[in-house]
């Protein structure tokens, strides 16, 4: 129900604005409804969606309408999810850090996710030699220069928890690759600090970036280039082969089966293998 994705446009206009000034109550009222009202109306366009056919100007929404589910009580609850993940913010330590690095730090970076930044994504590969070709696009939600050698990133989740671990995840090793590369500055000589935080849990996974950390990233990035290669013909990759089809099984788990969203593309394209 896009929850995740809703409660990211909502975050992302409460600190674009607190960037710029304080936020009393009415001005955080309206940014929750605006959500709400957009929620509102593509719900109410997904809902009132002709599904028997393509229409490539207006492709469908949410999956539960074109599977013909009424999720009218659901909608109620993911609208409430999001407003409820604003405000868990809002109370938690993380709303006073963000407020007093946007009055001290040397500079603070909210993406805006309703206007993708494509180019300002890419990561400058060029000083790695085995990655120079290669396109990584990555993009934090959250980054603090806190001062010449100390930086912060914080990037939110409202998907299901990583509680079984405590390592940096590699998303967070790309974003922080990404900020070294930017910065032409060397992992041993910064501190970079990043976290991923769970709404509305608050549950946090992170911690500083480690020269190892770097040193993984880049090689992990090297190895799935070199997967790759195997499968462009002569270097081209106009001539680039489709791995087999046992490359890619089906899950045993109907609980997955059942909520995906390609489990009709799914189940009809066996008829075909
Ligand atoms: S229905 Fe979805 S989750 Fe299940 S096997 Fe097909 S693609 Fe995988």
């Amino acid at each position: 129900m896009r929850v995740g994705e809703k409660t990211h446009h909502l975050l992302s206009d409460y600190l674009r604005a607190l960037k710029k000034w304080k936020q009393d109550e009415e001005a955080i009222q309206s940014h929750k409804d605006r959500v709400i009202d957009e929620m509102k109306k593509e719900f109410e366009a997904s809902k009132s969606r002709d599904y028997t056919s393509y229409d490539r100007d207006n492709k469908f929404w949410l999956s539960e309408h074109y599977y013909g589910e009424n999720v009218d009580e659901k909608f109620e609850q993911a609208m409430k999810k999001v407003l409820h993940n604003l405000d868990v913010f809002l109370e938690s330590e993380w709303n006073e850090k963000v407020q007093h690095y946007f009055k001290t730090a040397k500079s603070v970076y909210v993406e805006n996710p309703r206007e993708k930044d494509f180019e300002g994504m890419k990561l400058n590969l060029y000083s790695i030699p085995e990655l120079k070709n290669v396109n990584v696009m990555a993009a934090p939600d959250f980054g603090v220069v806190i001062s010449d050698n100390k930086y912060l990133i914080i990037d939110r989740k409202t998907g299901q928890e990583k509680m079984d671990t405590d390592t940096v995840s590699e998303q967070l090793k790309i974003y922080a690759l990404k900020l070294l590369l930017k910065s032409h500055v060397d992992i041993q000589k910064v501190d970079i600090e990043a976290y991923e935080i769970y709404l509305p849990s608050l549950h946090q996974i992170g911690g500083k970036i480690e020269k190892a950390d770097i040193d993984h990233i880049i090689k992990k990035l090297e190895e799935d280039v070199e997967f790759q290669k195997q499968y462009l013909v002569d270097g081209d990759i106009v001539k680039n082969q489709p791995l087999s089809l046992d490359n890619f099984p089906r899950t045993k788990s109907a609980k997955k089966c059942a909520t995906c969203s390609f489990r009709k593309v799914c189940e009809d394209l066996k008829a075909f293998e």
